[in-house]
């Protein structure tokens, strides 16, 4: 598959078209849920700076690249589903998102690893400058894990139904 038919990782159709121009830079998101989508798919590619960059300066002090680089190396992300996304004003939104992921670290047993759930409820923050506005990950609060529905799509993306593959 060539890059720019290939799917994204946040699951839109195309990575060229979904979450790549906003990793360049050549457009902004336009709204909070589109900026979580290109924070996973930033988790996948590793790209930190693009974590960094797209977190609110009030909380950016908070994230290391070195401690973000240490987290990431330990994760396989599978998929990523919004449960909702919702703005509470013109310039503030929230995002209800589970990040689903294999752990990299080997199980002591030859088992196979179980799906994982990074839930997290985020908030984001628009902010404008003279030319443009641009949306911020501001914090996030961990929730519960969701179910897993046997009869669903398996959240590793194997096509399979949860209860034929991972389960
Ligand atoms: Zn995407
Ligand atoms: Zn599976």
């Amino acid at each position: 598959m060539s890059p720019t038919s290939s799917p994204c990782y946040c699951g839109g159709d195309s990575y060229a078209l979904c979450c790549q121009p906003i990793h360049s830079g050549s457009r902004y998101a336009d709204n909070p849920e589109q900026l979580m989508r290109a924070r996973y798919s930033a988790c996948c590619r590793q790209d930190i700076d693009f974590l960094l960059a797209t977190t609110h300066l009030s909380t950016q002090a908070l994230y290391h690249a070195n401690e973000l680089q240490q987290w990431l190396d330990d994760i396989e992300w599978l998929s990523l589903r919004i449960i909702s996304s919702s703005m509470s004003s013109a310039k503030l939104g929230h995002v209800d998102f589970v990040a689903f992921y294999h752990s990299n670290n080997p199980t002591t047993d030859n088992t196979p690893p179980v799906i994982r759930q990074h839930r997290e409820y985020s908030r984001f923050q628009l902010e404008d400058t003279e030319q443009s506005s641009q949306w911020y990950f501001v914090s996030g609060e961990d929730r519960p894990d969701t179910p897993l529905e046997r009869n669903q799509p398996c959240p590793c993306r194997s096509g399979k139904k949860y209860k034929k593959c991972c389960l």
